[in-house]
């Protein structure tokens, strides 16, 4: 294979059996070393400055999805197929203090680099990249297409594998891994391992029973990946099970539910290290953002927002509930950078009246759950939720201006 030698990716597969993966003939260790000083570095840091500061939220991380798809749109996923994988990823990297935004779906309908085209080990791989990669300091870009399941499920690229704006980062799944396909890929795992090496981390299993292994204390060391889900499976003589449910394991995707605390530090060390830009937001929340916000494919529910002094947001989303009837969502949070992350409420009670026989002591403020705006600029905008709230679900959705007050302008 062409380019083979030059970079290292990290190829995962999680068939039900063993031994058929394929391996590149550029081995983590070549970047091992930065990445276990960075984590060093970062760590004695923690430990000797000031706590972030509270309110602060979760670092924000900007995704760009490139769907590439085939003859009959095969691989053309959907918008909300890729809504149920960016909440997959929000829940399983919430511990690790990571969120993640889509801040643009690209689609390339009959694409030559649909089918195996997208390997990123080839020259066509390589060019795909070249071709399509945007700004690959400031987003994470996702591709999907067609790769060689059962054996390879993805590939991702280690954060200090390549300058920061260089095209090659990237993660790329084949799109039957995407939530909602077949066992035993089917809950959107492979993109949360792949982006677990995307911010620096290595298999559970690497460099087997031996120190250091992964680089990473607090995940047991093991001889090899594992498969299916072998629970009790103890493949070295140090103390610990092998971690067969973490992420960064091969165990099949009903099987995998965690980082550990140091894989989570480990993450945030890298980032910090190799990819600041990463977290630099080109656009910042300002008063300019106050006015009505929609989808213009869902006319008839939507946000009102408002930028308050302290550098805090408030929003309305005027909705319905799950079995219908109209609903707010209301509530306040911080904004940070191109975010802000609002703590909603509903309001609840059947004794609301028109006045004058409007009572406020029959109303109350029910905790709701998370809304988390991400602007792209003045006109742009993503919403995601995670309610707490029984019979509403999670999801996310693109927003647009509809109004701005007279007066103000933006940016
Ligand atoms: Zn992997």
């Amino acid at each position: 294979m062409l380019g083979v030698g030059a970079f290292w990716y990290a190829p995962c597969s999680i068939s039900a059996t063993t031994g058929s993966r394929l391996e590149d003939t550029v081995s983590p260790e070549a970047y091992a070393p930065g990445l276990s000083l960075a984590f060093r570095q970062f760590q004695a840091r923690r430990f000797t400055s000031a706590p972030a500061k509270a309110g602060s939220g979760p670092t924000q991380v900007n995704l760009i999805f490139h769907v590439l798809s085939g003859q009959a749109m095969e691989g053309n996923v959907s918008e909300s197929v890729l809504t149920a994988q960016v909440s997959v990823l929000n829940e399983a990297y919430r511990s690790s203090g990571l969120h993640f935004n889509v801040a643009e779906i690209r689609r390339y309908p009959d694409s030559e680099y649909f089918g195996g085209g997208c390997f990123p080990t080839t020259e066509r791989g390589i060019r795909m990249k070249t071709e399509l990669a945007v700004n690959p300091a400031r987003f994470v870009n996702i591709y999907t297409c067609k790769l060689q399941l059962p054996y390879i499920a993805g590939y991702g690229t280690l954060p200090n594998e390549f300058p920061e704006d260089d095209h090659r980062h990237g993660v790329i799944i084949d799109y039957g891994t995407l939530p909602g396909s077949a066992p035993p890929l089917d809950l959107g795992h492979t993109l949360v391992h792949e982006l677990g090496h995307y911010f620096g981390l290595f298999h559970t299993f690497q460099g087997g029973c031996a120190e250091p292994g992964d680089g990473v204390s607090d995940t047991p060391a093991e001889a090899s990946g594992s498969y299916g889900c072998q629970i009790g499976r103890d493949t070295c003589p140090e103390a610990g099970a092998d971690p067969i449910n973490n992420f960064m394991d091969y165990s099949e995707d009903s099987c995998t539910n965690n980082f550990t605390p140091l894989q989570a530090v480990r993450m945030q060390a890298a980032i910090a290290a190799f990819r600041p830009t990463l977290l630099e937001t080109a656009f910042s929340i300002g008063p300019g953002m106050t006015g009505s916000w929609f989808d213009p494919a869902q006319n008839g529910h939507g946000f009102s927002v408002e930028i308050l002094p302290g550098n805090r947001m408030l929003a309305y989303w005027y909705v319905y509930a799950p079995n219908g009837g109209p609903v707010w969502i209301f509530g306040t949070g911080p904004i940070n950078g191109n975010a802000a992350v609002i703590e909603g409420f509903q309001k609840v009670g059947s004794g609301g009246r028109f006045p004058p026989n409007f009572n406020p002591a029959t109303l109350q403020n029910q905790p709701w759950g998370t809304l988390t705006f991400t602007f792209t600029d003045c006109n742009t905008g993503q919403v995601s939720w995670q309610p707490v709230v029984a019979g509403y679900t999670s999801g996310s959705m693109g927003i647009t201006r509809l109004t701005m007050p007279a007066g103000l302008s933006c940016p």
